[in-house]
């Protein structure tokens, strides 16, 4: 098959959120020749959807913050899964990677001193999160954009890398398709970086962007690499619940940084109820102290509201499920008490969303909220100083990487590990190209996955790829959600056993131009695959860690507590092992136990 077009570059990116367009910056500052695709236009990755802030140990409003809180925090809140290496590099590198983009043109807001301003997030002990209003992650996509264009990267958007290529053990480039016609293009390139963002969208309600299938977890897996903790899925407490078309639409944690409260239906604020004994230290106990925080956050301490998400999730569930929940099934989060002029200054995004979306005034009423699928801890296995997989020429770095956030996510800690790991992964890839040669593209890989593409479009009839996608959603959401148990996980892998066997005999009218059917046919393998991975890791860890709540292993298990899961594709099939979490030295323990 030669009926391709070929573009050569020394590194390919893939994916054109903070982390792709940060990797780019990083591999032409090595002197690299960089193309860049996305499946959406340039500008308009799910990074554009992040709200509420970037976190790093500036420093700015409390002084006493430092990298090495913001250290301890992280692997804390990451309930102790996450790699030690990779966390110490991040905390102690964010503060620079946010100075950087102030220089390269972002304008955050400031303090009164004319210094970046910073907010408070779940699981943080100080005021750690750059932020401009709840807007943060457009602002830090125009920055990147803006450099990343102005040092003069190749840019394919709208199209969709649907095969990573081989030469011998190593990476010679990758093969998509243009979702405009289905033109293929084959990409030889020394080195790729995986930048592909998350995976929300094989579950009903979810915080994110169509573009959140999980392609870069299915890409590095076929090409040889090693996933971790797959089974580490983020469930935010805040999504939207009512209208049911907004379901699962995020409500920024910002609400509550700011001062927002959850209360149940009998206008109580439960969470003091769920304070665990590991944070009662740093959480206030009674009501007053709480709202003393809103106005003092130096002689008071946070409200339980800002515990981190996994706490907040599983509260908020257990509520619902006492029958305290809301009029539709969640809980209310209340910002009114704040004032008018306040929350519209702070939180105009919410302040729109709500009253376009849901026709609520969050300055005069409460939110209704209940948990959505947010964000995904696991993924692609990489060496923290380099991003490097186990596959020579293949980096990952941003939501697809795994390593940084353990079991639980801090919110503000992507954004900044867009920007602190995307540097790394551009900068070796860089530099790995500069070094070597290009290796040779497969004809016969091609065909085979050109083929693949092809096949629904070519079947007079047979399953409907919607239909497939809206049966793996409902099996997610149910068996696989927040609360989980042997019995329902097992049942979600017998579905998606079923629907892998029916995905064989997908149909799809028309032809490759203008066919979002035809995307989906794709999009609908990919999910079936991660779906696949994540149950079968959920099932394997017997134990409640973070994102991951057994019912029927209610507690943390002191093995799981020193072991990641790995996956791998050997022979076609997803073998899983047992590996144990890097013995973390001296010096930093103290820092934790301090
Ligand atoms: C509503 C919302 C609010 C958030 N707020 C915050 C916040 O305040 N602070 C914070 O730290 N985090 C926040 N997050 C999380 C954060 O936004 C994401 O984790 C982060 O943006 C992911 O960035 P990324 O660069 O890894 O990937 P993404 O921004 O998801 O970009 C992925 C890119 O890969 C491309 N891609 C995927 N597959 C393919 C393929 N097969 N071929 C070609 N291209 C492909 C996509 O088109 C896209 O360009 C929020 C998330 C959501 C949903």
């Amino acid at each position: 098959m030669n009926n391709y077009e070929v573009f050569n570059c020394d590194v390919l990116v893939i994916g054109a959120g903070g982390a792709g367009l940060r990797a780019c910056i990083g591999a032409m500052e090595k002197g690299a020749k960089v193309g860049l695709v996305t499946k959406s236009l340039l500008g308009k990755a799910h990074t554009v959807m992040a709200e509420g802030g970037a976190a790093a140990a500036l420093g700015n409003l409390d002084t006493e913050d430092n990298w090495e809180v913001h250290f301890r925090d992280t692997i804390r809140g990451g309930k102790f899964l996450a790699n030690w290496r990779t966390v110490e590099i991040f905390a102690r590198e964010a503060p620079e990677r946010i100075l950087e983009l102030e220089r390269y043109g972002a304008v955050f807001d400031r303090t009164g001193k004319g210094l970046i301003s910073q907010r408070a997030f779940g699981g943080h002990k100080y005021r750690r999160l750059a932020h401009v209003g709840d807007r943060t992650g457009l602002e830090i996509i125009r920055t990147l954009q803006d450099k990343a264009v102005s040092m003069g990267i190749f840019d394919y958007p709208e199209l969709t890398i649907i095969r990573l290529l081989k030469d011998g053990d190593r990476i010679s480039g990758a093969v998509g398709y243009r979702r405009m016609d289905g033109g293929i293009v084959v990409f030889k390139a020394k080195a790729v970086v995986l930048a592909t963002g998350g995976w929300g969208r094989m579950y009903r309600f979810t915080s994110n962007s169509w573009e959140s299938t999980g392609d870069g977890v299915v890409l590095a897996l076929r090409a040889g690499a090693e996933l971790k903790d797959m089974e580490m899925v983020q469930f935010h407490p805040t999504g939207m619940i009512w209208p049911p078309s907004m379901r699962g639409i995020l409500v920024t944690e910002g609400v509550r940084g700011d001062g927002g409260i959850l209360l149940n239906s009998k206008g109580e604020r439960f969470m003091f109820n769920y304070v665990p004994e590991f944070y009662r230290k740093e959480t206030a106990e009674t009501l007053e102290e709480a709202l003393k925080w809103v106005h003092d956050k130096k002689n008071y301490r946070r409200p339980p509201e800002l515990l981190p998400r996994d706490v907040v999730a599983r509260a908020i569930y257990k509520e619902v499920q006492a029958g305290r929940g809301s009029e539709h099934g969640g809980v209310y989060l209340q910002i009114s008490h704040m004032g008018a002029d306040y929350i519209r200054k702070r939180l105009p995004s919410m302040v729109d969303q709500f009253l376009h979306l849901g026709n609520v005034d969050i300055t005069k009423e409460p939110m209704e909220v209940y948990p959505t699928i947010h964000y995904t801890m696991g993924g692609v296995t990489s060496d923290p100083e380099t991003c490097a997989t186990n596959v020579p020429g293949l980096y990952a770095c941003g939501e697809v990487a795994t390593g940084l956030h353990g079991a639980n996510r801090l919110g503000g800690n992507s954004l900044s590990d867009l920007l602190v790991f995307g540097r790394r992964a551009g900068e070796a890839a860089g530099e790995y190209a500069m070094q070597n040669e290009s290796g040779e593209i497969s004809e016969s890989e091609i065909s085979e996955e050109v083929n693949l593409l092809m096949e629904p479009l070519r079947r007079e009839s047979g399953e409907n790829p919607y239909q497939l996608h809206t049966e793996l959603q409902d099996t997610m959401q149910e068996h696989a959600m927040i609360a989980r148990t042997e019995e329902g996980l097992k049942r979600a892998l017998e579905k998606i056993h079923e629907l892998k066997e029916r995905a064989k005999k997908i149909a799809v009218k028309g032809d490759t131009c203008f066919n979002p059917g035809w995307h989906q046919a794709r999009d609908i393998q990919v999910m079936l695959t991660v779906s696949e991975v994540i149950v079968r890791s959920a099932l394997e860890r017997k134990e409640s860690r973070g994102g991951h709540w057994r019912l029927d292993y209610d507690l943390e298990d002191p093995y799981w507590a020193q072991h990641n899961i790995i996956a791998r594709l050997e022979n076609g099939e997803i073998k899983l092992s047992h590996r144990k979490v890097p013995e973390m030295p001296e010096h930093l323990k103290k820092i934790i136990e301090g």
